[in-house]
């Protein structure tokens, strides 16, 4: 199906120069997922699935789930400011961060957003924001939660798991003394009426985000005996749910996982708790791809290797640490038909100028050759999305679509190519004589005198009409254009 809208893509024109790197994603995919999603969590208390932004913070994707029913996680001012762009009503965002500053915990007061939680301090820092409000206005409209670390441990990518002994996220509920601490902090404050833990992403098993869960639940359970009435009144138990990176279909799904939860914690499903998820990557992954031309090919040490235009730039976490998040690579001649032909063990290179730059190594593939279209499967989420500015490569081009009829898709720009004079605004162009202005004018002098005046260091014999030699700021327009 997605190997369709390859050739479907190709034959619109969308890998043509000057871009020869793309995202595509399936509209109707996701919107399966969301409604499988909704689905699996059918409850009698009320569910607000959040999509985590970071996951995927593109406007129009926002605004297709926000659309489908969807709220949105938000961890930073950009993400915060790309949801209510997408649409997004304040009862429908919930604001996690460590690291939130006191204009954003005031912003999120003033709009009425969630809030969680992140640590004692924050905790303090809100007291003081509430405490400097008009007298009539020190009750937060939006539920507030405190985000607790359950310490159930790590999954099988350590920078993926939030739920080890020492983890940067929440309050560690099982170091001395923080479950009472906890209890006293909603006693004293009863607008504290929610409790957040994400256990963590890829890599994390099923069991294992359900053990955070559960002890989520059994603390809110506790304090709401021990204040006396039900003051946690829901509970936000994240996302994390892995995706299968090795096949097409959607694997363990959200159904899986909620088959778990109702085996562990199944108080969670009984309707005293009103639930907010907040998933990411299984929302997205299986439903979007890179696609990118095979520039050139060569061999070196009797490895076949293919250069192409996707690498760190767009799949950071994969060329970085390939063991931990390696992708399905599918290959495709210049038409976008899937290639067929015997398997070659290759590489699949990316344009950035480092030798860890692959994408795929050592792979069995159809041998590829110059033209060739190559996709990079299941990365819909945080892959073109989370963009490294490597090389000061662009930010490449997303388009989503919908299949049409029989040999026909519909594709609609997401988000236009970053363009050279975007790269070389977002490079400081503005401030191009800044540096220089800090050297005293007789250095600047000396300094030029000397770029000049050497004889033999100069072959042409003319260092000014050497462009290559010294750009000056005047050319910077003419390679921006
Ligand atoms: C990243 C993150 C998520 C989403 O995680 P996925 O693995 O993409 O589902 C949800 N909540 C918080 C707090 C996160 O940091």
């Amino acid at each position: 199906m997605l190997d369709e809208a390859v050739r479907l893509a190709v034959r619109e024109g969308l890998l043509d120069a000057p871009a020869p790197v793309i995202g595509l994603l399936d509209v109707e995919g996701i919107r399966g997922t969301v409604a499988r999603l909704h689905a699996a969590f059918e409850s009698p208390a009320p569910v607000l699935h959040t999509f985590a932004a970071k996951a995927c913070g593109l406007v129009p994707v926002l605004q297709l789930l926000a659309e489908s029913g969807m709220g949105c996680e938000v961890a930073s001012p950009g993400e915060l400011a790309q949801a209510l762009a997408a649409g997004f009503t304040p009862d429908r965002l919930v604001f996690d961060s460590p690291a939130k500053t006191i204009d954003e915990l005031e912003l999120a007061v003033d709009l009425g957003i969630a809030i969680n939680l992140d640590n004692w301090q924050e905790l303090e820092r809100l007291d003081a924001v509430l405490a400097a409000r008009p007298a009539d206005d020190r009750t937060p409209r939006g539920p507030l939660g405190i985000r607790v670390n359950p310490q159930v441990g790590a999954g099988a990518i350590g920078a993926m798991s939030t739920a080890t002994d020492t983890s940067k996220f929440g309050i560690a509920l099982r170091d001395p003394g923080a479950e009472e601490a906890l209890v006293e902090a909603f006693r004293r404050r009863p607008w504290l009426t929610r409790l957040h833990a994400h256990v963590g992403s890829q890599g994390c098993p099923l069991p294992l985000i359900s053990a955070g869960v559960r002890a989520a639940y059994e603390l809110a359970e506790h304090i709401n005996t021990a204040v006396g009435h039900r003051q946690i009144d829901s509970l936000d138990i994240g996302g994390g749910l892995p995706v299968n990176f090795d096949g097409d279909e959607e694997s363990p799904g959200h159904a899986a996982y909620v088959a778990q939860l109702r085996e562990d914690v199944p108080g969670l499903f009984d309707g005293r708790y009103a639930l907010v998820t907040e998933f990411g990557r299984s929302v997205l992954a299986k439903h979007g791809m890179v696609l990118t031309r095979v520039e050139y090919t060569k061999s070196a040490g009797g490895r076949p290797i293919a250069i192409t235009h996707a690498g760190a730039q767009v799949a950071a976490r994969t060329v970085f640490m390939p063991r931990a998040w390696p992708l399905r690579i599918g290959v495709f001649d210049a038409d976008g038909v899937p290639k067929a032909g015997p398997a070659v063990v290759q590489d699949v290179a990316g344009p950035c100028c480092f030798a860890g730059d692959l994408t795929a190594e050592g792979r069995e593939l159809p041998l590829l050759e110059p033209g060739d279209v190559v996709a990079l499967y299941d990365t819909g989420a945080y892959y073109f999305s989370s963009h490294f500015a490597y090389n000061s490569l662009p930010r490449p081009a997303v388009y989503g679509f919908r299949f049409d009829g029989a040999d026909r898709a519909r594709f609609a720009l997401v988000r236009e190519a970053q363009t050279l004079a975007e790269i070389v605004a977002e490079s400081g162009a503005a401030y191009a004589d800044s540096l220089v202005g800090l050297v005293d004018a007789g250095a600047v002098e000396s300094m030029r005198a000397a770029a000049e005046g050497t004889p033999g260091d100069d072959p042409a014999g003319n260092a000014d009409d050497n462009p290559g030699r010294d750009p000056g700021p005047e050319e910077v327009p003419a390679c921006a254009s």
